[in-house]
């Protein structure tokens, strides 16, 4: 396999199963699981993880954002139920039919257009409804005004009402009160569509922090999604409850060393300028790549084991960092941006509090020009490379 030496992302897939089965051992017995993995699956890649988990048993199936990521799972020959949480467009209803991706419900003028489609394919769609108990994003409101539309919706030819889910805005923080008003009202509203013969198959509400936190938010299913990864929804979750491992972690290499004299200064706008001597190495990862701008004269990386400060601004394909005080540190060396190197480790969460940006940001904008690496047992035993087609080395 190519070393691809200027820059990669190893993703461990024992630590997807570990973090599966943590997961899995923290909700009740009959609770199926859903994998989130839009973006990307947050930048790890979907295709992969999924080819990873289609065969297990308690999972349900995916959820993506978007019709065009569904449709890059079923052209891969992903076959277990697609859930796409966000709004669908019209022109995607023949495509999302055909290859029963579900759609996120949620206005009768587009649960219409689903049915119309439906009769025209001869085919069914599996509707989720969703519900806003608090997120005033996408969802019907779940006051008595919307049972009527909701019904209307149920009665539609070629239609089959299989979930109705939610979606928490505080789970990850502390204090219980807004997620469990959230389970209430979703319950109560459940209630009332019962009264009036409508009901679902599967009912949803849990994201990652709601599978860590609130077990009596389990219902049919659950949406696991950062900590598929092995990343935290938050600070404020509990650590103690499930164990998680990282399945990323992004790689470099010093492509270059020189020695700078006090006064001179380091990358775009001078913002570095050495007090003293000192030894200065060029890595070439920059922002083009999703390494945060952010961590200009703040973040720092790993080489032989020890952290070397960034200096200057990022750029964005290559970044400087000091290495005065790492002995022997020489081109070549490798450099880990995120991940473990001897007793040290940088995490998303920590690379997230020197950049102030968040966690799950970061990982989604790890880039097109990062080659991803799958790892089992210690070894590495895929690629995937948006750039092996047009590169002969292999
Ligand atoms: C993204 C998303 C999830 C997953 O959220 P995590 O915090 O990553 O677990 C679950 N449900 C919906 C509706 C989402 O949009």
């Amino acid at each position: 396999m190519r070393k691809y030496e200027r820059v990669y992302a190893t993703v461990d897939l024992d630590a997807l199963h570990f973090n599966m089965e943590s997961m899995k051992g923290n909700i009740a017995d009959g609770t199926r699981m859903m994998a989130v993995i839009k973006t990307n699956a947050y930048g790890h890649g979907a295709v992969k993880l999924a080819e990873e988990l289609e065969n297990l048993d308690y999972l349900y199936g995916f959820a993506t954002a978007t019709f065009e990521e569904a449709m890059e799972l079923r052209s891969n020959g992903i076959t277990k139920p697609i859930l796409v949480l966000g709004y669908t467009f019209p022109e995607t209803y023949a495509g999302m039919i055909e290859n029963e991706i579900r759609p996120a419900v949620f206005r009768l003028d587009q649960a219409e257009e689903f049915s119309k489609k439906a009769v025209e394919l001869g085919k069914k769609v599996y509707f989720h409804l969703a519900v806003d108990t608090a997120m005033s994003r996408i969802g019907v409101r779940p006051d008595d005004s919307s049972l009527e539309t909701v019904e209307k919706i149920a009665a539609l030819p070629n239609v089959e009402m299989e979930g109705v889910f939610t979606h928490f805005s505080k789970a990850d923080m502390i204090g219980r009160e807004n997620t469990l008003g959230q389970i209430k009202k979703f319950s109560n509203y459940i209630e009332k569509l019962k009264e009036r013969k409508i009901e679902f198959k599967i009912h949803h509400c849990s994201n990652s922090a709601g599978i860590i936190d609130y077990r009596e938010a389990n219902m049919d299913m659950v949406r696991a999604g950062i900590t598929l990864y092995g990343l935290w929804p938050s600070n404020e979750v509990r650590r103690d409850i499930i164990d998680l491992k990282p399945l990323l972690a992004l790689k470099s290499h010093i492509v270059y060393i020189k020695y700078i004299e006090p006064g001179e200064a380091v990358s775009y706008g001078g913002t570095y300028t050495a007090e003293e001597r000192r030894r200065v190495a060029t890595i070439p990862v920059g922002y083009g790549d999703g390494y945060p701008r952010s961590l200009s004269n703040k973040g720092y990386v790993l080489i032989r084991g020890k952290k070397a400060p960034i200096l200057g601004r990022v750029c964005m394909d290559q970044f400087m960092v000091d290495i005065t005080d790492i002995e022997g540190a020489a081109e070549g060396d490798e450099v880990t941006l995120i991940g473990r190197d001897g007793d040290e480790e940088i995490s998303m969460e920590i690379l997230g509090d020197l950049s102030g940006r968040f966690n799950y940001e970061l990982s989604c904008d790890l880039g097109r020009r990062i080659p991803r690496i799958y790892i089992k047992d210690g070894k590495a035993v895929d690629v995937r490379d948006e750039f092996r087609d047009v590169v002969k080395i292999q």
